[in-house]
Order: structure tokens, then C-alpha cells, then sequence
């Protein structure tokens, strides 16, 4: 089994258990989020969808983004470009953005993450969750790493 396979059948049972009728549409959208590494905004999901199935409405995935959001199956980003963004809900990691061409880098950083905790600590807190978005551009002669 591939990991889009496992991927998708992750979010069919996450539907599932959320108690969420898969129609065939849904399905063919929660297939096509499992399949995404980019971050792709409703607009970007909806082309992909309706390639696989031109039925498809662009409301129905509107409809359909938000219901797995509702259900905590999708995460969905403001990286500040208008445009609302989505990945499923995995493990956690952080996002950099290339704000010269909108690229998503992500990465995990366990000093932030101790950071974070302490930071909370101290002002009397758990930390149960946290967002963090770093803007860039990439600095002239360094290559770039690959965008996720
Ligand atoms: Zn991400």
C-alpha cells in the first residue's frame, strides 16, 4: 500500500468516525487532499477535483473543505496572501513562506517547540497547541530548499 492509499484511507476513517456520509464527490476530494503536499487553496483542490470528476461543483468542495475542517480532518492556513489554504491534519510541523513566490517550506525545530513550552510555563500555561509561520525570501546565492 502506497502512502496516498494509507493516506486516504486515513481520511475516509476519519470521515467515517466522525460519523460523515462519503459520497463518491467527497471521496474524490478527500483523495485529492491526501494526495497534496503543497498547501493548495480551495480553487487549486476544486481543479483537481473536478479533473477527476468534472461534476464536481467548485461549492461542493468549498462545502466539502469545510465539513472536514468542522471534523478535524483538514488544517486550514492564512499565509497571508488572501487565500485560504489546506492540508490534512498530520503530524505537526511549522511553515516558512517564501513571500517572493509563495512557496511553503516545512520544517520541525525541537528547540522552538521546547521554546514554546517554556515560554508557556512560565506565564502559568500548558501548551496544547501552537501555530507558527515564518516569512522570508530566500537569501541571494543559497540555494533553496525544496518546497513542500
Ligand atoms: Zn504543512
Amino acid at each position: 500500500m502506497n502512502r496516498t492509499q494509507e493516506q486516504l484511507n486515513r481520511i475516509e476513517k476519519a470521515c467515517l468516525d466522525k460519523g460523515l456520509r462519503m459520497t463518491e464527490q467527497r471521496r474524490v476530494i478527500a483523495r485529492v487532499v491526501a494526495e497534496a503536499y503543497d498547501h493548495p487553496d480551495a480553487e487549486e483542490l476544486y481543479r483537481r477535483a473536478a479533473a477527476v470528476d468534472p461534476h464536481i461543483s467548485i461549492a461542493t468542495v468549498y462545502r466539502t473543505v469545510k465539513l472536514f475542517e468542522d471534523a478535524g480532518i483538514l488544517e486550514r492556513h492564512d499565509f497571508r496572501d488572501g487565500r485560504s489554504r489546506y492540508e490534512e491534519i498530520s503530524e505537526h510541523h511549522d511553515h516558512l513562506i517564501d513571500i517572493s513566490t509563495g512557496r511553503v517550506i516545512e520544517f520541525v525545530n525541537d528547540e522552538i517547540e521546547k521554546l514554546q513550552r517554556r515560554v508557556a510555563e512560565e506565564l502559568g500555561f500548558e501548551l496544547v497547541d501552537h501555530r507558527l509561520e515564518l516569512y522570508g525570501v530566500p537569501k541571494a546565492g543559497k540555494k533553496v530548499e525544496r518546497s513542500g
